[in-house]
């Protein structure tokens, strides 16, 4: 029987990783899989997360199951950090799930059990997961334009228009900020246009959030979200903890419920409660309270904070360097973008023959669709980069 499956379409991110690692040249940089890497190209455990670790294996007791949904503190704590002070509680469900990943997945299962018609917009590009798992789950799914391949920032026009056909009872899904694989971020403005439109319509957002704290701050990377959640009776939101706390394979991420009442909330909070269990009963715990001590701990809080910020601004300062770096090589300011983008990525705009070509001449490794890693670049690797991206004739 299972001599009858058809094969599936390998991960283009993970196959690239298997190249880069079997690519024997020693000066190789990989700009490919998205994980924040340091200047010596390691991903560190965070120091408030390992010391919560070292708390938790210090006090915990027990590794009964936990609630079905994930823990009420783990809820409140990550409602807090995303919403912000003056969230309101009684009209939010949450639930802990397999990191952003999972979060996605239920929030999609939530809308196709609650309206199996609506059709799914989704920005071009997006993350090329959403698209599999829509497509997975037999969801209808519309792009909308996003990314204006000349400005290399977002096609607001485009973008509006697209959505001005959404019906009521649709879904938009949008990045909540540091956009993947573009790098390119709504506006506050474009943000309040998006709330008004989608008000108008009768139609909800499904926010991924997946980098909150890479862009512009804890805060301002949760500011589109927090506008749309203060104008709009419901919404999804699934985050993830993977990027910001560094705990990847712990699998850490929450879907929160949005609702228009408190009766609507038990409703959403019971199924969403209900699709865990369908799917793998509890999510993994270990993560969600290295999460919970490290956001209701002051101390732990501040020194996650504080590291959460070196990384931000480390990766702010590859950007300016490397755009600095090309509007030498070029002498034009045409890659200045690069110094706009907020987040780990961004899209470069080079032809796939282009991208072969910076890995065939100078052993860079960046996504088919020229999607680069900020975090895989040092102050060492940018001028290299700049110089290839000049070679390969960008
Ligand atoms: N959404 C987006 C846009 C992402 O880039 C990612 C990470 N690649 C995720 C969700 C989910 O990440 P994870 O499942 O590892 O938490």
């Amino acid at each position: 029987m299972l001599n009858t499956l058809k094969p599936q379409p390998a991960d283009k991110i993970l196959a690239l990783m298997g190249q880069f690692r079997a690519d024997p040249r020693e000066t190789k940089i990989d700009l490919g899989v998205g994980v924040y890497k340091d200047a010596t190209g390691h991903t560190p455990v965070m120091r408030a997360v390992k010391d919560a670790e070292r708390r938790l294996w210090e006090t915990e007791t027990t590794k009964t199951y936990t609630a079905l949904a994930g823990e009420p503190a783990y809820h409140a704590a990550m409602a807090g950090l995303i919403l912000g002070d003056g969230l309101p509680v009684d009209r939010v469900a949450a639930l802990a799930t397999v990191g952003g990943t999972g979060a996605v997945r239920q929030g999609l299962e939530l809308i196709r059990m609650a309206n199996p018609d609506a059709t799914i917009w989704v920005s071009d590009p997006t993350w090329p997961n959403h698209l599999t798992i829509l497509s997975y789950l037999g969801m209808k799914t519309r792009p909308y334009r996003y990314f204006d391949t000349e400005t290399r920032s977002v096609d607001i026009a485009g973008m509006m228009a697209d959505l001005s056909q959404i019906q009521p009872g649709d879904v938009v899904l949008v990045h909540g900020c540091c956009h993947n694989p573009t790098g390119a971020n709504l506006t506050l403005t474009d943000w309040a246009a998006l709330a008004a439109l989608l008000e108008e319509k009768g139609a909800m957002p499904l926010v991924d959030l997946a980098y909150q704290g890479f862009g512009d701050g804890l805060d301002a990377d949760a500011a589109g979200t927090r506008l749309l959640a203060a104008r709009l009776p419901q919404m999804l939101i699934a985050a993830s903890c993977s990027k910001n706390f560094g705990i990847y394979r712990e699998r850490t991420g929450i879907l929160l419920a949005l609702t228009p009442d408190a009766a609507t909330r038990d409703l959403a909070q019971g199924t969403m409660a209900y699709l865990n269990r369908q799917n793998y009963s509890f999510a993994p715990d270990h993560g969600a309270r290295l999460v919970t001590m490290v956001l209701t701990d002051a101390g732990l809080r501040a020194d996650w904070e504080a590291e959460l910020e070196e990384v931000r601004t480390g990766m702010l300062a590859l950007r300016e360097q490397l755009a600095a770096e090309l509007r030498q090589l070029t002498n034009s300011d045409r890659f200045d973008f690069i110094a706009r983008h907020r987040g780990m990525f961004s899209r470069l705009g080079a032809t796939p023959g282009q991208v072969e070509k910076m890995r065939d001449d100078h052993a860079i490794y960046m996504v088919g669709d020229s999607r680069l890693n900020i975090a895989g670049l040092n102050a060492t690797t940018v001028p290299i980069l700049a110089r290839a991206i000049v070679d390969a004739g960008v």
